[in-house]
């Protein structure tokens, strides 16, 4: 016979999603059981550039759109987290930039500067000029002008590590998943042969949620995939940097971020316009010769010879949407028992929270004094992606 656990929410995938919701969950005395068939952060959480967007990024056409809106409370609520006081206790979780900045290589486009200077954005962007600006920035030669956002870097690697902590015993490797019903209805799922029953199921799977579905023979919510085709580089001539570089379209030509690599190293992780369709269609070789030839003439002082080179395919997991536009919240879709989503982003991990409490406590469901499983296996910790690809 399998063995058989009772909890109040059961959540499927570790990663940012599913552990933010689990710490919340649990500090409001929910019982929680959260599964993961990898390891935690593996999926795109520790794949991602750890930026808290406020929304600044999506407003480049010269004005706030609902997206700025949306996101403008994510960067307080992750500072306050951070600094212990917050709806999580992340002290202790390293802050890699208390800013993300937007820079423009050349002068700004005449909508941009208004932009800059309207009401809506007075307060979460200044310019920065001299030693103010990012280290790598500083050099006689740079020309462009850079933007202080009021948004921050975590290191992701660090708040997984706190989050699974804040999970306590609630963590269960598994990697077979099957239903479990009770007169034709979902009541918990069936775990490598453990049933777990629950008032509550959430998956929250990222990309791996469309196949979960289909186990659950569930044709809704539709998932899509946006491809991406990262670059890595790592060397001593990389110091820190933070930010869009702005081409003049609406996205940034290239997303920079610096991240502390095992060996102590810096290694710039490179997104943004680069990464997506031309950069997906290209084969790793050309990928990096882009990239390369890219920050030649955006950093043209910089020494690329002694860096090291990987790129990362990874896809993104959202709600399907037309025309593959990004949408603008964490998404939450309800049916019976089942809570289905996908934050879209990690700095809105936060409001995929809030939306799966808001749907908890509109259907009056209470903490129980379940007691809590101690003997589960556990999941590990997934590697930083620039300490598999560049050991
Ligand atoms: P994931 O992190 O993908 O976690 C899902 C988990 O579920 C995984 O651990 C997986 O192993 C597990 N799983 C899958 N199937 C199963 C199953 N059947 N059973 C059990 N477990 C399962 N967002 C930002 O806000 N700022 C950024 O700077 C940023 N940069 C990004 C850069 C890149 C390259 C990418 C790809 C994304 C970026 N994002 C960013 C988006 C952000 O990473 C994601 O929105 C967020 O991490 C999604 O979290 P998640 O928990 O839903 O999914």
């Amino acid at each position: 016979m399998p063995s058989v656990i009772s909890t109040d929410v059961l959540i499927v995938g570790g990663g940012v999603a599913g552990l933010w919701l689990n710490a919340r969950l649990r500090g409001q005395g929910f019982a929680t059981v959260l599964v993961e068939n990898a390891s935690l952060g593996g999926g795109q959480s520790l794949k991602s550039q750890g930026i808290i967007h406020g929304g600044a990024k999506y407003a480049l056409h010269g004005a706030l759109t609902g997206a700025s809106e949306a996101i403008a409370d994510m960067p307080r609520r992750w500072r306050e987290a951070l600094a212990g006081n917050g709806e999580l206790d992340l002290a202790g979780v390293r802050l890699l930039s208390e800013a993300h900045y937007l820079w423009s290589p050349g002068t700004l486009a005449g909508n941009l500067t208004s932009f800059f200077a309207s009401k809506a954005v007075r307060g979460r962007v200044d310019q920065v000029k001299g030693n103010e600006l990012p280290p790598a920035l500083q050099h006689p030669k740079f020309k462009g002008k850079v933007y202080r956002l009021a948004e921050l870097v975590v290191d992701v690697p660090s708040l997984i590590e706190r989050l699974a902590q804040l999970a306590g015993d609630s963590l269960l490797a598994g990697q077979q998943i099957e239903p479990l019903l009770a007169d034709g209805q979902l009541v918990g799922l069936r775990v490598d042969g453990r049933d777990i029953q629950a008032q509550r199921i959430v998956l929250s799977a990222g990309a791996g949620t469309a196949d979960l579905l289909q186990t659950l023979s569930i044709n809704q919510p539709k998932m899509q995939r946006r491809p991406l085709h990262m670059v890595l580089a790592k060397g001593a001539a990389l110091k820190p940097l933070f930010a869009h570089c702005l081409g003049g379209g609406p996205k940034p030509r290239i997303t920079v971020t610096t991240h502390p690599a095992a060996d102590g190293q810096n290694v710039w992780y490179l997104g943004g316009d680069i990464a997506e369709a031309d950069g997906v269609a290209r084969e790793p070789a050309a990928q990096i010769a882009a990239a390369r030839e890219e920050l030649h003439k955006l950093l043209p002082w910089i020494d690329l010879d002694q860096v090291q080179w990987a790129t990362l395919r990874v896809d993104r997991a959202e709600p399907e949407q037309s025309g593959l536009v990004r949408p603008d919240n964490a998404f939450v879709a309800e049916q019976g028992r089942l809570l289905v989503g996908w934050p879209t982003k990690l700095a809105l991990a936060p409001d995929f929270a809030d939306r799966v409490l808001a749907a908890l406590s509109k259907d009056g469901i209470q903490p129980t004094a379940q007691p809590a499983p101690n003997d589960l296996p556990k999941p590990p910790l997934a590697i930083p992606v620039w300490d598999q690809l560049l050991p």
